[in-house]
């Protein structure tokens, strides 16, 4: 009997190693954390290297049954993720089954120049974009040679449509409102046979989407959210420029859902002079003392 149930337990184990899984490869905003420039106390400490560096943020999709990895968004930051996603999966090939891409701020996709002639020759990486953002690669240099070359296969997708990785993973883009000189901006829907899981790393203020914030985190398993700003005030120019939910106002917004709901949100792209950059700092306790999180580096989402 004892045996059954080491074998029963052992058998449990491994079908959980085998299930498909979200892990968190980077939380900073576009600029990265220590940022260019700065040296006030947000960085100093960094480049005192008192304090942790943070790459930019990015997520990447993992199924172990197949050995598939996909990312979203390619970072400045590219090819440290690629290293921490070869380590954390155990995998040391470079191969990726494809990049999916937000938009055409400098945070998201300038990772890809690492896949050009001058490093890695990819070959034909699947670079999954929106209609703007295919057009924006294909006509602008250093882009365009990607394409022309195939280091990377530019793979339209459209607004809502559900695109299916494998027999068990599926990836829905969805509109958000940005700042969309270059492109549209998309979060990501991920969906496995059971869970779901949102990436929204940039959006504008939440009034001006259609869609119901308190809505969205109730239908998923996990909402990793913009969260650049901690509050108003934050940074030295008009933060209407940049005109993100601050953290805050996510807070308030979502006030009245249960501690169940709130958890879901972890928040993500911080601003070099967001404070839940300190995993130890008041604002960071402060939000999990309300039920929310901040996602961090190399965190695991099981779906
Ligand atoms: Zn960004
Ligand atoms: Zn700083
Ligand atoms: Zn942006």
């Amino acid at each position: 009997m004892f045996r059954y149930w080491i074998l029963h337990f052992l058998f449990a184990l491994t079908a959980y190693a085998q299930e498909p899984y979200v892990v968190v490869l980077g939380t900073a905003q576009d600029g990265g954390y220590p940022q260019a420039g700065c040296n006030k106390a947000c960085c100093q400490a960094v480049w005192e290297k008192k304090l942790a560096f943070e790459s930019v943020s990015c997520i990447a999709l993992v199924d172990p049954s197949t050995g598939q990895r996909w990312i979203f968004d390619a970072t400045p930051d590219f090819k440290i993720q690629l290293e921490a996603l070869k380590h954390t999966t155990n995998n040391e090939s470079n191969d990726l089954s494809g990049i999916f891409l937000t938009h055409a701020h400098i945070g998201h996709y300038t990772g890809l120049m690492d896949l050009g002639r001058e490093v890695m020759g990819a070959k034909s990486v699947p670079v999954f974009v929106m209609p703007r953002m295919k057009e924006y690669l294909e006509k602008n240099g250093p882009w365009s040679q990607l394409v022309s070359i195939e280091n990377v296969k530019l793979q339209p997708i459209q607004e809502n449509g559900f695109v299916q990785l494998n027999s068990r993973l599926q990836v829905r883009a969805f509109r958000v409102p940005h700042r969309d000189e270059f492109s549209e901006t998309v979060g990501y829907e991920i969906k496995s046979q059971g869970k779901r899981l949102v990436f929204i790393p940039d959006i504008d203020k939440w009034q001006k989407w259609s869609e119901s914030l308190e809505g969205l985190v109730q239908s998923a398993d996990y909402a990793l959210l913009d969260g650049t700003f901690y509050k108003d005030g934050e940074i030295n120019r008009p933060m209407s420029e940049v005109p993100h939910p601050f953290v805050t106002e996510t807070m308030s917004l979502l006030d009245t859902l249960p501690i169940s709901q709130k958890s879901k949100v972890h928040f993500i792209h911080l601003n070099h002079t967001n404070p839940l950059l300190q995993p130890t700092s008041e604002e960071s306790r402060l939000i999990q003392k309300k039920g929310f999180q901040v996602a961090r580096s190399l965190q695991i989402f099981r779906l």
